[in-house]
């Protein structure tokens, strides 16, 4: 191995560029080359590649989003497009090849590990949706960012006595709304794991009304439903008007939290190791606060699960 590449793919998430930095100077420091792939697979097809140095991936530590760019790419699913990107990589003289994103990006990696060429996987979504890692490279920071929402939220919700849905994001995976939930004090908590009932939900909302609490949150993960449409059937089982904030795409950026760039610099640069190693087809992850590799197919044969406790402990404290 005497050079490599690396690339973000999918949705961005904060500490995807304390990835890239570590990625570049853990490489540099064991004496590769490293290339840049711009704009994920579709740059990758396309060969918009460039060489990266120690002071390329300077002063990203901090920021937001990808200097290598993100992009979906239908081609690349494709095994047309797949080749093209080995032809690519083969023109650059790139041996290996780190993979930044969530389990789509991962099945591309996995699909250029079998045409030959040595791929690895470092988790980077704001999801927390990758079987096999406990945490993912950007829910710390995007949580932070909720729950700092939230707190603003109930300031003004407390003034006037009023109920608050917020839409978080979560199509699949509702970690980002049970761990908001949790640390932001929510009545409840709706997720795409666990069927809701609304009856419930009103009724728990009518007894804290009732003892003469002056707001309640609760916190919707987008994959369930609008928070328009729960707001609807809040109001309709309550007679409560409520108040609703989608809180959108912020919840992708900002300064990555000290959480997600200490994890991210610990997976980027055990990425490089694994390519050094010669143990393509693998994804990083973190267990126990311990850094783990395992296969690719380790992803694809697993559900992500929630914290089942969490959500238990959840309810019990929002009782
Ligand atoms: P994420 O990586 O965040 O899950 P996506 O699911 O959109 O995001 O995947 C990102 C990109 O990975 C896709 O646009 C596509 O280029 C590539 N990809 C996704 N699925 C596959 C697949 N089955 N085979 C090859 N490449 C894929």
């Amino acid at each position: 191995m005497k050079k490599i590449g690396v690339l973000t793919s999918g949705g961005d998430s904060p500490g995807m560029n304390a990835a890239i930095r570590a990625v570049v100077r853990k490489a540099i420091y064991h004496n590769l080359e490293v290339y840049g792939v711009y704009g994920g697979y579709l740059g990758l097809i396309n060969g918009n590649i460039k060489k990266l140095e120690l002071g390329s991936v300077g002063d990203i530590i901090h920021r937001g989003g990808t200097m290598l760019y993100s992009a979906r790419c239908e081609e690349f699913k494709t095994k047309e497009g797949q080749l093209k990107g080995v032809e690519q990589l083969k023109k650059h003289g790139i041996d290996g090849l780190v993979v930044i994103g969530g389990d789509g990006s991962y099945r591309g990696a996995k699909a250029l590990t079998e045409l030959g060429f040595p791929c690895v996987g470092v988790p980077g979504t704001i999801d927390n949706d990758i079987p096999g890692t406990e945490h993912t490279i950007g829910f710390d920071t995007a949580l932070n960012t909720v729950i700092d929402a939230i707190d603003k939220i109930r300031d003004t919700a407390s003034s006037h006595e009023r109920t608050f849905v917020v839409e978080v994001m979560g199509r699949n995976a509702g970690d980002i709304a049970l761990w908001a939930g949790l640390a932001g004090g929510a009545e409840a908590i709706v997720i795409p794991e666990e069927n809701y009932d609304i009856n419930e939900i009103a009724d728990r909302l009518k007894r804290s009304h009732e003892r003469g609490k002056r707001h309640s949150i609760i916190i919707v993960a987008e994959g369930v439903c609008r928070g328009e449409e729960l707001s609807k059937q809040i109001t309709e089982a309550t007679g409560f008007a409520t108040w609703v904030t989608v809180l959108g795409h912020v919840q992708r950026g900002g300064s990555p939290s000290a959480f997600d760039r200490v994890l991210a610099s610990r997976l980027g640069a055990r990425a490089v190791e694994l390519l050094i190693e010669g143990k393509g087809g693998r994804a990083v992850g973190i267990r126990k606060n311990q850094v783990v590799d395992y296969d690719f197919d380790e992803v694809f044969s697993n559900e992500h699960t929630l914290d089942l406790e969490l959500c238990k402990l959840s309810k019990e404290l929002s009782i």
